[in-house]
């Protein structure tokens, strides 16, 4: 004999029940279905009830509501029949209404009224399956599932039960038969009146019958396809756990993984009847198996489960330690009010104590520890107790964490990177369950993180925002695009990319952007100012965050600093922060060392030629710096190779920015400027301290051209075309070339343009490629040379990219 519960979805609508019907009659020997209310029907009757209470006239059409419902199921499953068990229905609805009335003419709810009114969603929709189901019975769990008040609460009368149902079910077992229980409702053993075993509370009548009958199995059909790795509805890659045990179920659930109810564990558990989980809409789908011992080949994490209503109570107080019986005094006043505890703190000095309440009943158990301790506070042994609202508790569960080292340090670090603290957290000797309070508004988040590095996803995640939209940021989305599925099905790597802005506008979209339309959704977007870009980046609280400077902009530069305090990571093609003042870049890189995020910007220099990656490989392996040549200036590079009789120097200038290989305003590039900072950036990497004002620049173009409007330096350029040409013949007759070099060596810093004569490595520099030759301790007598395209917009995306992907393996 087998027990299955099907629960409100599964019956709130004639698709579903349709597969409810299949499942049923397609069973060989007998079988008793228990079923919940239609879905949301229990929810909406408790308003209804308060409606009617608070005098509110609309209960009736909420009632109203309610009826309909049922009468439109009636009709599309069972074409309209009202015969056998569907008979009762008119009459129960007209008893519903009754007693609605009652409650609004008098305006009290007692809970015995709310109970009774409660108890018709089950009732009825139970005679709704019974009707649909073939040769079916119905069963009344008013006559056979007790219930007592312990302690002002209603629980099982667990022994009374087993009994009753015994006798129902007598001889059932043989009969082949389909029985149908209506889940939740009970009587109380006492006085017989109508109450039920908690909300979700039908689990737990199927888990009861069939610990009483001795079932071969247990199954509890819903609306996803098994028990998930974390709330499915918050982790979109949480999957299904094809095996759990029973205490890693009891764990979970107990702790916020709706799926079950967590009583209804507790029935089957001591009998080692398994509990299958299985989707009603999806009935092929394997589903989950609950049983005594775990599948060996399960991870050590098997799941994550929260709850976002948490409260902590701290009873404090220096000389706390040294008085006796604190401990049982804080529970047993707790215990005598109902309070339940679900999380204990204390520290090794006794001298603290935090409890994990629920918010429902938070200031009352604040009061009462108050009240308890009332003398000891007052003498000043002991500290006014405190109270923290608006947390989150989330619990870590798995059998294989036992002696399993490393999982609390990686669960910790993990949280730590991503701007997440711990406000308290717990782990007993069983070692099967960590479980740590945060704050609330870290849920999403943290719960997002924790799946994604125990592995529990597929996938990898990194949730980039792109700021600037120009040529690189450009580039770079239609590369992310482009790569993205395989990223994914080759690397398990799934970029997301949560929001795109530009000066002045912004999209966001925690689910991910539509790369095939973002300069739409971009249209769409709204208004940012780099203030509200950070409020935005950093109110999303999204875990593995990149945020990726595609700018030229000092404010947004400015932003990074927040970032790296967030717990978000900075991949840079904008060079204004690590060229900055030098204590700005030292603490930048410090914060983001110390928040354990990255802060990479390999693009800032030649592109996306691994020039700052080796420098810091070379470093970190001992080797010295001991000099640096280099021709950085793409754009120069460009120019000056461009140079020839038939196309003047203005003209270069003019061409190097309308081929994206000049900054914006092309001066920054011919004043040296961005060669500056180029260097500025590799002698800090390189590990000197410098700062721009420490280099000595050399101008090959007279100053007047770099003080005036842009307007009229476009104007005034093609004057020193002349000058360009003659200096061009002569060193071609000379055999030399220009190259606008950075240097660092024995502690000076300049940049200038040189001449090269035929045969000097820097002689041969095609188009707007760059060459960076560094000399140190090991690489002495023949310098490393480093040489490729050092500008344009799709190496530097690239460049950009590489930094992107090289998060992922540390987050
Ligand atoms: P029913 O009405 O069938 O009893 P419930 O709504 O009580 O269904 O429980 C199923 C819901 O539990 C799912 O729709 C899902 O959103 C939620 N849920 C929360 N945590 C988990 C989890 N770890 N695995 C599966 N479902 C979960
Ligand atoms: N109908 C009840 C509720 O909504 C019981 C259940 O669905 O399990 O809580
Ligand atoms: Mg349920």
């Amino acid at each position: 004999m087998k027990v299955i519960k099907f629960g409100g979805t599964s019956v709130g609508s004639a698709g579903p029940l349709r597969n409810v019907k299949e499942i049923a009659e397609s069973r060989d020997g007998s079988l008793v279905v228990v079923v919940s209310a239609l879905g949301g029907v229990t929810d909406t009757l408790l308003e209804c009830a308060r409606k009617a209470e608070k005098g509110d006239e609309s209960y009736k059409s909420v009632f109203e509501g309610i009826k309909e419902r049922h009468l439109n199921l009636i009709s599309s499953i069972l074409g309209g029949s009202c015969d056998g068990p569907v008979s009762e229905i008119p009459g129960m609805m007209k008893e519903l209404e009754t007693l609605l009335d009652g409650v609004s003419t008098l305006g009290v709810l007692p809970p015995k009224t709310a109970a009774q009114i409660v108890s018709f969603g089950e009732r009825m929709s139970s005679r709704i399956v019974a009707a649909m189901l073939d040769g079916a019975v119905l069963f009344d769990p008013l006559t056979f599932i007790k219930t007592r008040v312990v302690e002002g609460r209603t629980m099982l009368d667990g022994e009374k039960t087993e009994s009753l149902v015994k006798k129902a079910f007598e001889g059932f077992d043989k009969s082949h038969g389909i029985a149908v229980v209506p889940g939740f409702i009970s009587t109380d053993t006492l006085s017989g009146e109508i109450t039920n075993l908690g909300r979700g509370g039908s689990d737990y009548t199927a888990s009861i019958i069939a610990a009483a009958l001795d079932a071969e199995s247990l199954e509890i059909w819903t609306d996803v396809d098994g028990f998930m790795t974390a709330d499915p509805r918050i982790i979109k890659t949480s999957y299904v756990i094809d095996e759990l045990s029973f205490a890693e179920a009891m764990e979970l659930c107990n702790f916020g993984a709706k799926v079950i109810y967590p009583p209804a564990l507790y029935p089957v558990y001591p009998k080692d009847i398994p509990v299958h989980i299985k989707n009603t809409f999806n009935p092929s789908a394997k589903g989950s198996v609950i049983r005594r011992e775990s599948s060996p080949l399960t991870r050590a994490v098997t799941g994550i489960s929260s709850i976002d209503n948490a409260c902590l109570i701290t009873v404090s107080g220096a000389s706390m330690a040294g008085i006796i019986g604190v401990d049982s005094r804080i529970f047993n006043v707790l215990a005598h009010h109902g309070i339940s505890v679900f999380l204990v703190c204390q520290s090794s000095s006794e001298t603290n104590i935090s409890l994990g309440v629920m918010e429902d009943c938070a200031d009352l158990a604040c009061e009462l520890l108050e009240k308890e301790f009332e003398h000891e506070i007052s003498e000043g042994s002991m500290s006014p107790v405190q109270i923290h609202h608006g947390l989150a508790t989330v619990a870590i569960v798995g059998e294989k964490m036992k002696r399993n080292a490393g999982i609390a340090g990686k669960l910790f670090s993990v949280l730590g990177r991503n701007g997440i603290s711990i406000i308290a957290c717990a782990q007993g000797t069983e070692e099967r369950n960590i479980s740590f309070v945060i704050e609330k508004k870290h849920l999403r988040k943290a719960l997002n993180v924790i799946h994604d590095s125990f592995f529990l996803s597929v996938y990898q995640e990194l949730n980039l925002f792109i700021c600037g939209i120009g040529t690189v940021g450009g580039q770079l989305l239609g590369q992310i695009s482009a790569q993205r599925e395989k990223l994914m099905k080759e690397r398990n790597l799934k970029l997301n990319v949560v929001g795109i802005a530009r000066s002045n506008r912004g999209v966001f979209d925690r689910d991910g952007i539509d790369l095939s339309g973002w300069r739409e959704a971009l249209a769409g977007g709204r208004e940012l100012n780099p203030a509200t870009l950070r409020d935005e980046v950093i109110g999303m609280n999204i875990f593995n965050s990149v945020f990726v400077d595609c700018t030229a902009s000092s404010e947004v530069a400015s932003l990074y600093k927040d970032f790296f305090e967030h717990g978000i990571s900075v991949v840079a093609a904008n060079k204004i922060a690590a060229s900055s003042e030098y204590g700005n870049y030292a603490a930048l890189k410090a914060l983001a060392r110390k928040r354990g995020v990255k802060y990479l910007f390999e693009t800032n220099v030649g592109a996306g030629l691994p020039i700052i990656n080796t420098i810091n490989a070379l470093r970190n392996s001992g080797d010295k710096i001991q000099k640096i040549e280099a021709v950085v200036s793409g754009t120069l590079n460009f120019i000056f190779n461009t140079l020839s009789e038939d196309i003047p120097f203005s003209q270069t200038v003019r061409m190097a920015k309308e081929q994206g290989f000049s900054e914006p305003d092309p001066r920054i590039d011919l004043s040296g400027k961005d060669v500056i900072r180029k260097l500025v950036i590799l002698a800090r990497e390189a590990g000197f301290v410098v700062n721009q004002e420490d280099v000595d620049a050399r101008l090959f173009i007279p100053k007047e051209f770099f003080d005036c409007p842009i307007e009229e330096f476009w104007e005034k350029l093609p004057g020193l075309d002349a000058a360009f040409e003659k200096e061009r013949r002569r060193l071609a007759a000379e055999h030399k070339r220009w190259r606008f070099v950075a240097r660092i060596e024995d502690g000076k810093y300049s940049v200038g343009l040189d001449e090269f004569v035929e045969g000097h490595s820097f002689y041969v520099l095609e188009g707007s490629n760059n060459i960076v030759l560094l000399t140190t301790e090991r690489y002495h007598e023949h310098p490393m040379l480093i040489q490729g395209y050092g500008a344009g917009a799709s190496v530097t995306a690239a460049g950009v990219f590489a930094d992107i992907i090289s998060i992922a393996n540390i987050a």
